[in-house]
């Protein structure tokens, strides 16, 4: 039998409340500390992979959040005058997947209840600041100086501006991205089954996720020293201008007066080279974090949870596990991180001629169909490399992948 631990996580984000629910399944004694007062369930649209999904089934929460989400049959970009740049759909490359457009409100509802249910204690209004080492364990410090209890170890899920990470690895760099979004959601009929990017030269870029419910979420990429003089200008202005650009945007927007829902996000990127020191490992954006433009932060927090259950299963110690986990996410989190780091400039960038190459290249790879397969499960977020794929061949019942053959009656004895 393996070995029981005391777990502190620190952040009930996407990534914490997965791994405090998977360990508490598992049968380890979980705390969540988290730092905002209460739980509310806000945030705007996540795009579900397969490799989210994956997990979402171990805890028993894929139908619960299906249920309530809109599945996607793919992403289409396409340029300002309405030119298809590139059409991935699940279907051609993993036949009966799909993914699903999830509301963050709903997602974190879901792990809530699995974390409830296997008995995880959520401590909220606590930040957890340092520990110290003492008794083969640590004693954890919140902000404000308060000692939270003696745990084995501590897994930092305390999101990509980590406190935490900063304790651990001083000097380690994490910029931000020069261009952020502005995010909102609301009702809309408009964009059904499949996410929609609108993309024109290297400073405009739209999307519009369908997130169930009869609502999508809509995200608007500008430079961060943009924002402040869109505030300025007004929110009518804003309004008037995503329209103009991008018409399905206009029921989004229909009843935005004022900038109170509309928010303001930017992004920082980081990857530790070594995600665990003695007593602590780092879980999600806190270990790994990357623009959104590939919708895989989610997805790659809800593996980490995963990775770290199986690893404490099969070893001895704390150090064991962390290094086990630490190796098998390393081919998944490289591949996504270079990605997104390669990418996203072609996306937004303050050098045009990147978006030029951009919208030479992605009409004549649309064009490809093993290119467009390879893409297709980079989006589906199930690579850990160029030329391996984690097994995600369990997520469907055999008789979805496999539909029975129709017998011939003619061929048939009796
Ligand atoms: C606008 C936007 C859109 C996105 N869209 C997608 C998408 O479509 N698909 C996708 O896969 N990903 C998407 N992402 C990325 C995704 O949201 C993140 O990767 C994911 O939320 C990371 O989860 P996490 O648990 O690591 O961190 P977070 O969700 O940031 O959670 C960290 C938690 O820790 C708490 N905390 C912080 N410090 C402390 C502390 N010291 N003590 C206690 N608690 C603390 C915070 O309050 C928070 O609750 C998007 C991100 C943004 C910003």
């Amino acid at each position: 039998m393996s070995r029981k631990y005391r777990i502190a996580v620190a952040g009930f984000g996407v990534a914490g409340a997965a791994a405090a629910a998977m360990l508490a399944q598992a049968g380890h004694s979980v705390t969540v500390f988290e730092q905002a007062p209460e739980l509310l369930p806000v945030g705007h649209g996540i795009l579900l992979q397969v490799s989210g999904q994956i997990v979402l089934k171990r805890l028993g929460l894929l139908r619960i959040v299906t249920a309530q989400s809109e599945p996607l049959d793919g992403v289409h970009v396409q340029s300002a005058t309405g030119r298809t740049f590139l059409r991935l759909r699940y279907e051609e490359a993993m036949p009966g997947y799909r993914g699903y457009g999830v509301s963050r409100a709903v997602l974190m509802e879901a792990l809530k209840f699995a974390a409830d249910r296997a008995g995880v204690e959520v401590v909220t209004g606590v930040e957890v600041a340092d520990w110290f080492e003492e008794n083969n364990g640590v004693e954890l410090v919140s902000g404000t100086a308060e000692l939270l209890g003696h745990f084995d170890f501590i897994i930092a899920a305390d999101g990509s501006r980590s406190r935490l990470r900063g304790r651990c690895f001083p000097v380690l760099k994490v910029p931000e991205y020069s261009y952020g979004a502005f995010w909102i959601t609301g009702k809309s009929t408009q964009v059904r089954g499949h996410l929609k990017q609108v993309v024109y030269g290297s400073e405009r870029l739209l999307g519009i996720l369908p997130v169930g419910d009869g609502n999508c979420t809509l995200f608007w990429g500008l430079h961060k020293t943009a924002m402040e003089g869109a505030r300025i200008r007004g929110v009518d202005d804003w309004c008037s201008l995503v329209e103009e650009y991008c018409p399905e945007a206009r029921e989004i927007l229909s009843d935005v007066y004022n900038w109170e829902r509309v928010v303001p996000a930017t992004y920082r990127r980081c990857s530790l080279d070594t995600i665990f020191t003695r007593n602590a490992v780092f879980i999600g954006d806190a270990a790994h974090s990357m623009s959104p433009h590939l919708g895989q932060g989610a997805n790659l927090g809800l593996m980490d949870a995963a990775l770290l259950t199986d690893a404490l299963e099969t070893t001895n110690s704390f150090e064991e596990a962390a290094a086990a986990m630490q190796r098998s996410q390393h081919g998944m989190v490289r591949y996504y991180y270079g990605l997104s780091r390669w990418l996203s400039p072609f996306f937004q960038t303050d050098a045009t001629p990147l978006a030029w190459a951009r919208d030479i290249a992605l009409p004549v790879m649309n064009k490809v169909s093993p290119v467009r397969k390879v893409m297709t499960k980079s989006m589906a977020g199930v690579k850990q490399g160029m030329f391996s794929s984690i097994d995600y061949t369990n997520l469907l019942p055999a008789s979805v992948k496999k539909p029975a053959r129709q017998e011939n009656p003619e061929n048939t004895t009796s």
